[in-house]
Parts: structure tokens; C-alpha cells; sequence
């Protein structure tokens, strides 16, 4: 990451666009990327507009109008995402000689962000110079917004340097950080601070320190957050229940469900979504039909195409395929490529040759519709093949698989977070880290060479190997991925979790493995 190298800095660079207020922001034009369905909502006429129209209102009559004027125009072009009003009213602070004022300044920071313009946030941030706790964290929260985790947590690092105390806001975005990056160490010191200046523990606050603390797999810490708050929403309740679930504690999960009815928590359908997803993970078919009818029958709740995913998921898993295979059919919203794909994996759990064909026919079928390339699908069909010994049709199937995206992996090593990305050698440990990992495949006896050389290892082998070069028993090692935990991989990790005798915590897209003396706490189940 070249952070550094952002924060210098750079040459003024003033947007080149007019600055006539008569031509000034016509913004029904602008907002060709809105960036999501509650910013979608607004209509052209809505309040983010009318306060575009009042500043507009404000420069032709040529009033003088203080620096108040810019942050609620600027705010609303980074509601409608409408870049280009927002880049006149930039050139305006330009005119006005505000490049030093550092309300306006990082209202614009935040309006580029929030249109998507990482480059512009960061160059009006380099430019700026004066800034404080908001501008800092609108940077964070610039890089969070545009997917680079450990980017904020560095960000994050010179704001300390900087001597600039965080706040509540600047300790939420970079617990979400940590939470992505599963980089417990960080956020168990934004914890500590929290406490040692007495940041007060709102709802806003716990939530993320809970969230936090789930994700990255401390499962004690989380409970002990949540009981100790005492403003408790239903995102924090639904915060701690999903946590449950993706840990494979569907029991607690109901039970913690039963609490939220017992305190008259207004349960939503995310909630639900917590509940069902936990006794997807551990096999509670009765308990999750009675969910699934709660919902509705006693909450008015409509399931979506997730809850109808959990079900098909839940169903699938325990072995239930036909009726896994009716509920996809008979959903009142067309399924999509998840819920199907939740089916294939569970064809593939019981070794239901037949009926996957049926099901990546779907999936197929789906894929032409929307112009997806994704080809997982005939990774598990080429592997179900092989296991049949149908070695015609698995060889049909491995000619259709194209190039996956990119699985990237994360370790932290005391605070620091270190990325390791397929076919990517740019680590500077990398000398070693291949070393130990040829060392670590032969003691597993892993590889049905051939299909994966050493730049084509999987990201979270690859960190692994990494963790055990650099940390010593009984250390955890802990490791966030981007995508799904293959098969080879999966069971590589339970191998070496044996060999080595170290515990090993992977958190893939979908949910933990917790690898222990060469089991899986998902009992391959997953
Ligand atoms: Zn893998
Ligand atoms: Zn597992």
C-alpha cells in the first residue's frame, strides 16, 4: 500500500469545469451512478436537489453567502451521487479562495468519495492544509467505501501520527476496518481506547465493536460487548445473532432470538435472516420451517429471495434434495445463481450426481440471461464427475472452467494486516514464505500436482505458510478470504492444523472454519 505517497503534497489541482452560475448544475442529468437503491429513492425534485437549487439561488443573486452555504449542496450531490454539480461547486470554493477552509474542504472529500472518485478525495485531502477528526475520518471512510480495508487502517495510522484524536466516527469506520481484515489485534486496541478515554458505548459504538469481534472470530468478547451495553438496537441484536450463526452456534442463535421476543425487540427481516441462516449452519430443519412460518404468520414479514436461500440451503444440506428443489421452483421471486448454487453444494454433500445436472442447467440458464461468466459451477460438477468416475462428461465440464476472480487472503501479524493475492509474488518475505510452503505441502502430503504450481497457490495457503513462518505454537493463526474455502484447500488446512498442532481460523465469504487437530468445526459442512 503507497499510502505514503498519497499524503504528500501535490501540485493544486483545480477542476476545469465553468463556473457561470446560469450554467451552474443542472443535476437531473448527473446522477447516471447512483450508488444504491436508498440513494435511487430520491426523486429528482427531493431534497437532495432542492438544496443544489438553493445554492444556485444563492450565487446569482450574488449575495454574499459564507462558507455555511457549501457543506449542505455538497452533501446533497454526494446523496444523488451527481458528480459533475459537485465538481462545479468545487470550482466555486476554488474562485472563492476556500481551498483552506477546512469545513469545505472536507465536504467536498466526502462528496468525491461518496460519487465513487477515490483519486479526487484523496487529492483534495493531499491539498488540504489544515484538517481535523472529520476530515481524517472521511478519508477512511473513502477508502472503506471504495473496498480497501487495509488502506483506511493506514490512513488510520497517520491520523495517529498526526496527533489527531479519533472520535465515535473515526472508531466506527475503522472497526468496520478490522472487521473486514479480521485483523483482531487493531480492533481489540480501538476497544481499549474506547475505554481509556471513556468514548461513551452507544448503539452506534457497541454494534461495530460487536460486529468487529464477531468477524474476526472472538466469539467471547462479542457476548461480552453485547451483554454490557445498555442501549441495545435491533442492529445490535441482529449483529450478535448473525455472529452466532456464521459460528455455527444455531442453538445459542435461537435462544438469543428468544431473548429479543422476551425484551419486545421489533425484529426485522434481517433478523430473521440471522435465525435461519443459523440453523441452516447446523442442521435444524424443524426449527427453521417454524421460523420461516413465524416470520410471516406472526411478524407480517415477506421472505425474500435470502430467507428463500436459507431454506433452499437448510433443506439441501440435511438432505431433503427434492424438496430443497420444489421450494427453489415454487418461489414466488425467481431464484437466483446463490440460491441455486446453496443447491449444487449440497448435490455435491450427498453426491447427488443427477440432480446437479438439473440444477447447473439452471444455473446455466441464469448465466446467459445476465451475461455472467462465472464458472464455479463446473469446478463442483468437474469434481462430482471425477468422484463418479464419468471421466468423459468431467472432462467436458473442466474445458468450461474460465478464470475465477482473484482470491485474495489477510493475516494479521501484531498490527499489522499483510495481503497475499493469487500468482502475486510481491511480498518481501516471499523467498521464505515458498520455502516454507513447499516444506508445509510435503508434511501434508497435499497436491494432486499439476493443477496448482506455486504461483498458482491459493491465497489462504499461502498465508498459512506465512503464519507458521512467522508467529510460534500456540499462536492462532487467523485468516480472512475474500472468496469461498475450496475443497483441496479446506482439507489441506485440516492437515496441516494437525501437523503443525496449531489452531487455524479461516473466515471465508460465507462463514468460519475453525481447523483443530485435523478437524473442521464445520464438520465439512459448509
Ligand atoms: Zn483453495
Ligand atoms: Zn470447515
Amino acid at each position: 500500500m503507497m499510502i505514503g505517497a498519497t499524503l504528500s503534497l501535490n501540485q493544486p489541482n483545480y477542476p476545469s469545469v465553468p463556473t457561470n452560475p446560469q450554467t451552474l448544475l443542472n443535476p437531473h442529468h448527473q446522477c447516471s451512478h447512483l450508488q444504491n437503491a436508498s440513494d435511487a429513492s430520491h426523486s429528482n425534485d427531493g431534497p437532495p436537489f432542492q438544496a443544489i437549487y438553493r445554492f444556485r439561488e444563492l450565487l446569482i443573486s450574488h449575495r454574499d453567502f459564507t462558507t455555511l452555504a457549501f457543506a449542505p449542496a455538497l452533501k446533497a450531490c454526494a446523496t444523488a451521487s451527481a458528480l459533475s454539480p459537485g465538481k462545479q461547486i468545487h470550482a466555486h470554493s476554488v474562485k472563492r479562495c476556500l481551498a483552506s477552509d477546512v469545513y469545505v474542504q472536507t465536504s467536498l472529500l466526502s462528496m468525491y468519495a461518496r460519487c465513487g472518485q477515490l483519486d479526487d478525495a484523496v487529492r483534495v485531502f493531499d491539498e488540504m492544509p489544515k484538517r481535523n477528526v472529520v476530515t481524517w475520518t472521511a478519508l477512511i471512510d473513502a477508502y472503506l467505501r471504495s473496498e480497501q480495508p487495509e488502506a483506511a487502517v493506514t490512513v488510520f495510522r497517520e491520523m495517529q501520527k498526526a496527533g489527531v484524536e479519533p472520535d465515535h466516527f473515526t472508531v466506527v469506520s475503522v472497526l468496520s476496518a478490522c472487521a473486514c481484515l479480521g485483523a483482531l489485534n487493531l480492533g481489540r486496541w480501538v476497544h481499549a481506547y474506547i475505554e481509556r478515554v471513556g468514548l461513551e458505548l452507544t448503539d452506534y459504538v457497541g454494534t461495530s465493536l460487536v460486529d468487529m469481534y464477531c468477524k474476526c472470530g472472538n466469539m467471547a468478547d462479542a457476548l461480552a460487548v453485547f451483554n454490557s451495553m445498555k442501549a441495545k438496537g435491533v442492529r445490535t441484536w441482529n449483529a450478535m445473532l448473525h455472529g452466532l450463526s456464521v459460528h455455527g452456534h444455531g442453538r445459542e442463535a435461537i435462544q438469543l432470538f428468544s431473548r429479543m421476543e422476551i425484551d419486545g425487540v421489533h425484529s426485522n427481516e434481517v433478523t430473521f435472516l440471522g435465525v435461519l441462516c443459523g440453523c441452516s449452519h447446523n442442521g435444524l430443519v424443524e426449527e427453521g420451517r417454524f421460523y420461516f412460518d413465524l416470520m410471516q404468520t406472526k411478524y407480517r414479514i415477506k421472505p425474500t429471495i435470502k430467507h428463500y436461500g436459507c431454506m433452499v440451503d437448510l433443506l439441501g444440506r440435511t438432505g431433503l434434495l427434492n424438496e430443497a428443489f420444489r421450494m427453489a421452483e415454487e418461489m414466488p421471486v425467481p431464484p437466483n445463481i446463490i440460491v441455486w448454487g446453496a443447491l449444487l453444494s449440497a448435490c455435491r454433500i450427498q453426491n447427488n450426481v443427477g440432480m446437479a445436472e438439473q440444477v447447473s442447467e439452471r444455473i446455466i440458464r441464469i448465466q446467459e440471461d445476465f451475461r455472467n461468466d462465472d464458472t464455479s459451477h463446473y469446478v463442483i460438477m468437474s469434481n462430482m464427475y471425477a468422484r463418479a468416475g464419468l471421466s468423459e462428461k468431467m472432462a467436458e465440464a473442466r474445458a468450461k472452467i474460465g478464470k475465477k476472480p482473484a482470491g485474495r487472503s489477510w493475516i494479521e501479524i501484531g498490527y499489522d494486516v499483510h495481503e497475499f493475492a493469487v500468482g502475486e509474488a510481491s511480498h518481501p518475505m516471499w523467498g521464505k514464505i515458498q520455502e516454507m510452503l513447499v516444506e508445509m505441502m510435503k508434511k501434508v502430503g497435499s497436491e494432486d500436482a499439476g493443477e496448482e504450481d506455486l504461483h498458482n497457490t491459493h491465497s489462504e495457503k499461502v498465508a498459512v505458510a506465512f503464519g507458521l513462518l512467522i508467529t510460534s505454537a500456540p499462536t492462532t493463526i487467523r485468516i480472512a478470504k475474500n472468496l469461498r474455502i475450496c475443497e483441496d484447500c479446506h482439507s489441506a488446512m485440516k492437515s496441516i492444523s494437525e501437523a503443525y498442532q496449531r489452531e487455524i481460523i479461516v473466515r471465508d465469504c460465507t462463514r468460519f472454519h475453525q481447523f483443530k487437530g485435523g478437524l473442521c468445526s464445520c464438520n465439512d459442512y459448509w
